[in-house]
């Protein structure tokens, strides 16, 4: 089989998961099973309703809720919700990854335990890692502390998730599966588990953009964004995971829409070099996989062009030159010339082959 290969060895956080429909109401019994009393509940603004309907749910448990969560996790407001958790015996975390990030902080510097509801598929939930910024500096860190002791999928949950970020976020959990097929400390089972991620995608996808409201098809896609997120947290990205992290953040580009536009052009990109660990990718999506996960993306509704998140054509030299310059591993050397070129065509949105 391809996705084998010899010489491995692999270690697991002990986590719990549990999916389905209706499950987040078990957010009480989930405390009560582990004797925890306090939870301080954590959401965006924009989700507030969510985290007063978890609150409702926790009862007499539910300590309050902080509803500040913002996108990369700015220290200045995880010191502001630091005070709040003073009493706090363990966090209750309802969202994305901003606020799962949130979550992740407050751990980090409390190691007060995590119980997560996530509502999108960028599977921060999965993984040990904390990205934070501070004076416009973002930093990625690597603890046992920060990775959620319990996950609760809901496909109710995120069946909320507007269409164009359902898409989008998508296509960002398939990018860390691609990644993880031809990450170079992969084993055979995170090739599985990248796998099953990138079939779970592409076969509910598509029915969850027919009908939003499909729950069996809501639920296979956070099955998608659970074997992605716990992919993401065992192997090393490359060059796509970089890229992205460039433009985010020196440019501020929104998180999921910049995976969604550059993954069949950093997947073209690596193509050759990664051949042989690509083969299983391209008999499920039916072809070279650079072209038909444009085609899948174009089929679903994605943006398919950095200028249309308002990226200026002639912040692609510096964008390619920032890139160059730290590169992560990646299968096929980085050569400024050739990202130059990439960006060029993930900016028109044209096809990458
Ligand atoms: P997000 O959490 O920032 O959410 C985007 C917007 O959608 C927010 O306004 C949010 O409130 C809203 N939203 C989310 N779910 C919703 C729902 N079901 N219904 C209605 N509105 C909803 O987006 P994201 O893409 O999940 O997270 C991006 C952040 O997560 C970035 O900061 C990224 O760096 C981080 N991240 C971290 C890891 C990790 O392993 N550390 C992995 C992936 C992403």
């Amino acid at each position: 089989m391809r996705t084998f290969h010899a010489g491995f060895e692999r270690g697991y956080p002990p986590v719990r998961v549990c999916i389905g429909a209706g499950v987040r109401h078990e957010v009480g019994a989930e405390m009560d099973a582990r004797k925890l009393r306090r939870a301080l509940v954590l959401s965006t603004p924009e989700q507030v309703a969510q985290g007063e309907a978890t609150m409702a749910d926790l009862g007499a448990r539910a300590l309050g809720i902080f509803s500040r969560a913002t996108m990369h996790t700015p220290v200045r407001i995880t010191e502001a919700a630091l005070a709040a958790a003073e009493t706090a015996d363990c966090l209750v975390a309802i969202g994305g990854g901003s606020t799962i990030g949130l979550a992740k902080a407050i751990a980090l510097r409390t190691d007060l335990p995590q119980i997560v509801l996530p509502t999108t598929y960028a599977g921060s939930e999965a993984t040990p890692v904390l990205g934070q910024s501070a004076d416009g500096v973002k930093e990625t860190l690597r603890s046992p502390k920060v990775q959620p002791e319990i996950i609760l999928y809901d496909p109710e949950l995120v069946a909320t998730l507007p269409l164009s970020l359902t898409v989008t976020s998508g296509l960002n959990a398939m990018a860390h599966a691609v990644e993880a097929l031809y990450a170079r400390d992969r084993n055979p089972l995170s090739s599985q588990l990248a796998l099953g991620g990138l079939r779970a995608f592409v076969t509910s996808l598509p029915r969850v953009v027919a009908c939003p409201g499909d729950l069996t098809a809501r639920e296979q896609t956070l099955f998608g964004a659970w074997l992605c997120g716990t992919v993401l947290a065992q192997v090393g990205m490359a060059l796509h995971h970089k890229l992205c992290h460039t433009l985010g953040g020196r440019f501020n580009l929104p998180h999921a829409a910049t995976h969604a536009i550059l993954l069949p052009h950093t997947a073209a990109y690596n193509a050759d070099a990664a051949a042989e660990m690509l083969v299983p990718a391209e008999e499920l999506v039916g072809g070279p996989i650079g072209s038909r996960l444009y085609d899948f993306a174009a089929s679903l509704g994605a943006p398919l062009a950095l200028k249309s998140l308002g990226l200026s054509e002639t912040d692609l030299d510096e964008a390619a030159k920032l890139a160059a310059e730290n590169p992560y591993w990646n299968p096929k050397p980085i050569e400024r010339g050739d990202i130059r070129g990439l960006l060029q065509k993930a900016w028109e949105g044209s096809h990458p082959h």
